[in-house]
């Protein structure tokens, strides 16, 4: 395991091991004529950009996708060498870096194609591209009727490359029939374009809800994200693919005092104590991404038994009763997110709790919080 130089009791673990596995689970799912993109925007998803990143590219990941030109130059300057196809609409400025650290960009307007296509013949360089095709989504991306048309414009530019064109689901997780509405506005699209004689080398519309329950939008190319992690976009889901959740949230215990009967924990005195106990201090709050929602509805687990978080969360700490008999003390391991014991906190439950998506929860992980990378063979 590798340690990180920090004095704070509060860390995220995040096991490299079960990305590893969750992408070979993917893999086993879609079959070897399907290639695999990686989501590793937004820190990647939590578990932190580089390493996860690094260890997919060892373990052979196809693409990286990004939603920023900074994450896709923070790759590059990793040393990462992958195809890296940064999700989000190529802006004029952007040009320059995309094109000298390799950076796949996406198309959705015929001005910055042709800005790109200019810049590419000055440097004499050909630039593979992936356009996007609103089907449904309502943001970035071509509305499909009008894509046929946009498409064969693109074909004009000398030097870009139609590498790929793609779609996104709004709701593959729930809404089946809408998800085949797209999939089957996505088959006009790329059959006009086939007709104007443009042959993309990757179609791609599915993230990991799409991939799990739709075969027809696996296309050649599938761009999980939450899976991979090992978290499920829809709980029903688990039967469908075995995934092992790689981030635990971890803590030790600060403090710990006996409180009689009636005395109050924490802002705004949402908690009184009923009967004589003793209350541990955890050095995590809010400002750590334990979200304030969780005051007096979750859980943690200390030795291997679940206690329950009294009181308002803070922003930096986090009362649990403990009750008086159990064996507890200033140091013990807390778990707010992962296993002990065979006991399991989810990230699903907490986002449950917090009437929000997982992904949120992930994400909510603040950079305070240092990750620690264990890699389980
Ligand atoms: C984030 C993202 C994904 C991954 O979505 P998950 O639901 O996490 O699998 C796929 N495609 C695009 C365009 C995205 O922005």
């Amino acid at each position: 395991m590798e340690t990180l130089k920090t004095y704070r009791k509060t860390w995220a673990e995040v096991d490299l091991g079960a990305i590893a596995y969750n992408f070979k689970q993917i893999k086993k799912k879609v079959g070897p004529q399907v290639k695999i993109l990686a989501a590793v925007k937004a820190n990647a998803y939590g578990h932190g950009l580089v390493a996860v990143s690094r260890h997919l590219e060892k373990s052979e990941i196809d693409f990286l996708g990004t939603s920023s030109v900074d994450e896709a130059v923070n790759l590059r300057k990793a040393g990462i060498k992958c195809p890296i196809l940064n999700l989000s609409n190529l802006l004029i400025d952007e040009i320059e870096p995309i094109i000298k650290l390799k950076i796949i960009p996406v198309i959705a307007e015929i001005k910055i194609a042709r800005a790109l296509n200019k810049k590419a013949c000055a440097y004499r360089k050909e630039i593979p591209i992936h356009v996007k095709i609103d089907t449904g989504m309502g943001r970035i991306g071509v509305w499909h009727r009008e894509a046929g048309t946009f498409i064969k414009n693109l074909k004009s530019l000398s030097n870009l490359i139609i590498e790929g064109i793609y779609t996104h689901f709004p709701s593959a997780e729930e809404d089946r029939d809408f998800t085949f509405e797209q999939i089957k506005r996505f088959n006009l699209v790329v059959e006009e374009v086939k007709s104007f004689g443009i042959w993309p080398k990757y179609l791609h519309t599915a993230n990991s809800a799409a991939l799990i329950v739709h075969k027809e939008a696996h296309f050649n190319l599938v761009r999980p994200g939450l899976a991979l992690y090992g978290v499920y976009p829809n709980s029903k889901f688990q039967a469908k693919l075995n995934l092992k959740p790689a981030l635990s949230l971890k803590t030790r215990i600060a403090y710990i005092k006996r409180v009689s009967r009636g005395r109050s924990i924490s802002y705004a005195r949402t908690f009184f104590i009923k009967r004589a106990s003793r209350i541990a201090t955890l050095p995590i709050g809010y400002a750590d991404g334990y979200s304030h929602l969780l005051s007096n509805k979750s859980k943690v687990l200390i030795r291997g038994k679940f206690y329950p978080v009294v009181g308002t969360v803070c922003m930096d700490q986090t009362m649990v009763d403990i009750g008086l008999k159990d064996n507890i003390k200033v140091g013990d391991e807390v778990i707010l997110i992962g296993s002990q014991k065979g006991r399991t906190i989810k990230v699903e439950e907490l986002a449950r709790i917090c009437h929000t998506i997982p992904y949120q929860v992930l994400c909510w992980i603040s950079s305070r919080v240092p990750r620690v990378y264990k890699v389980i063979v």
